[in-house]
């Protein structure tokens, strides 16, 4: 196979006779560069290629999405993978909803295994605050009929027998969150967008974009593409790109930190969240305890180096929290942008005074759980269905037009 071969590029979309997944020429880089596009997308992260794939499915295949590097290069091949329905907002409550349904049909609809397990998420209160916080969540989520309940410390140790309950007074637990592998999510998207004739093109990297009135002018490293519309999903690199058109986001990228264990028997079946230190881990499916915590003071950065200040926090208040922890082994620790925005919320839709250039950023740490609705909602609207009112309420325009103070700040940050 010739890499810049479009029909090579076709034939080798799909799964093999075993059904194994193999990697697209695209891919692998070197595919032709298209002279023009109905739609660029800018990054290959689960946002742009969510998006590329609802386009696709809803007919619209004259869709190019380049990236600068491989796939899952950015913060989406970096995340812990968690997925909830436990938010502060009436509207992330059942955006989250409609999230978790797609992530259950996914392996189906997209033919890949993304290891979706609904084992829950059981977030830990320390403090009569953290308590009255987590009651309110919980009044909206149930009337939005997410089943998340309080539970006494005693209930908490009844789900997760081996925390220490010293000191916690008390849990917000919903059995329906859960987690998932996020590398084949990326995969099963871009496979299924290039077999619906998406060109999903890798180490192609924006150098300039401009306004051409009709549409874009794309420049590339290797070469331009003509579009009539773009979409930034360039996550925490947005900003760089929406100042090619004198789009100024005002978000910022911050470092977080993650790490995974040895492989341990399977004994924690929800995602468990500190609402006081921002601890969070789960088990994977493979046996691995992936887990982060907030440590305050990295600042606004794309530096994806490991600390040993992260490894230390994160022990520490692991092993506080789940003694019996204390023997098992770190096996691999890895860093991450966090795509921070103001109010904790996504920016979508086209900015004040720019046509046909959208935006998909914003996301902080919960972009991954929300890349199913928005994309699909983006590819409704843009193929001419429904105009979901995210795309009115999440706009760039609410932090200057002064509506942002009429929506409620995203309280509920952990990934
Ligand atoms: C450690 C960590 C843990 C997290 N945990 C969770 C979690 O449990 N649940 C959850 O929902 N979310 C979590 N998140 C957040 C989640 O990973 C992100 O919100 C999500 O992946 C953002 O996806 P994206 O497509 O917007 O951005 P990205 O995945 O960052 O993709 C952006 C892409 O744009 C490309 N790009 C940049 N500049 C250019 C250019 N000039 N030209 C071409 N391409 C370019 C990059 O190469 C990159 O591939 C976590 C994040 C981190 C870092």
């Amino acid at each position: 196979m010739q890499p810049g071969n479009d029909s090579d590029d076709d034939d080798d979309a799909g799964p093999d006779a075993s059904g194994e997944f193999r990697v697209p020429a695209a891919l692998r880089g070197g595919a032709a560069l298209p002279e023009r596009a109905e739609v660029v997308i800018i990054g290959a992260g689960v946002v742009g290629l969510s998006i590329a794939y609802h386009l696709a499915k809803r007919g619209m295949t004259d869709v190019v999405v380049v990236d600068r590097g491989y796939l899952a290069e950015g913060a989406s091949g970096r995340n812990g993978g968690g997925v909830r329905q436990q938010w502060s907002t009436e509207i992330n409550i059942r955006l989250m909803q409609e999230s978790v349904a797609l992530c259950r049909r996914f392996a189906v609809e997209l033919g890949v295994n993304v290891w979706f397990r609904q084992g829950g998420y059981l977030f830990l209160a320390r403090s009569a605050k953290e308590i009255a916080r987590l009651e309110k969540n919980i009044a909206l989520q149930n009337r939005c009929g997410v089943s998340t309940r309080m539970l006494s410390p005693q209930e908490a140790g009844e789900v997760v027998p081996e925390i220490d309950l010293t000191g916690i007074v008390g849990a917000a637990y919903n059995p329906t969150d859960g987690i998932l592998f996020p590398w084949p999510f990326l995969w099963g998207y871009a496979r299924q967008a290039i077999a619906l004739g998406v060109k999903v093109l890798t180490h192609t990297p924006v150098r300039a974009l401009t306004a051409q009135k009709p549409g874009f002018t794309v420049e590339t490293d290797r070469g331009s593409i003509q579009a009539r519309r773009v979409i930034n999903a360039c996550g925490s690199w947005s900003p760089s790109i929406a100042k090619m058109l004198g789009v100024e986001l005002p978000t910022w990228p911050i470092r977080h930190e993650i790490c995974s264990s040895e492989p341990l028997k399977p004994f924690l079946r929800p995602m468990v969240s500190e609402l006081s230190s921002g601890l969070y881990c789960s088990q994977s499916m493979r046996g691995e305890i992936v887990g982060g915590v907030t440590v305050p003071g990295h600042g606004s950065t794309h530096a994806m180096g490991s600390t040993l200040e992260f490894l230390a926090t994160y022990s520490r208040r692991l092993v506080k929290l789940m003694p019996r922890l204390g023997d098992v082994k770190i096996l691999r620790q890895w860093a991450g942008p966090y795509d921070c925005s103001p109010d904790g919320n996504p920016i979508l839709g086209e900015p004040p005074g720019v046509r046909d250039f959208y935006l998909a950023c914003g996301f902080v740490g919960h972009g991954f759980m929300m890349a199913p609705i928005v994309g699909k909602l983006y590819g409704d609207w843009l193929t001419g269905g429904e105009r979901h009112e995210i795309f009115d309420r999440y706009t760039l325009g609410r932090f200057t037009d002064g509506s942002a103070a009429h929506h409620e700040k995203e309280d509920f940050n952990i990934g």
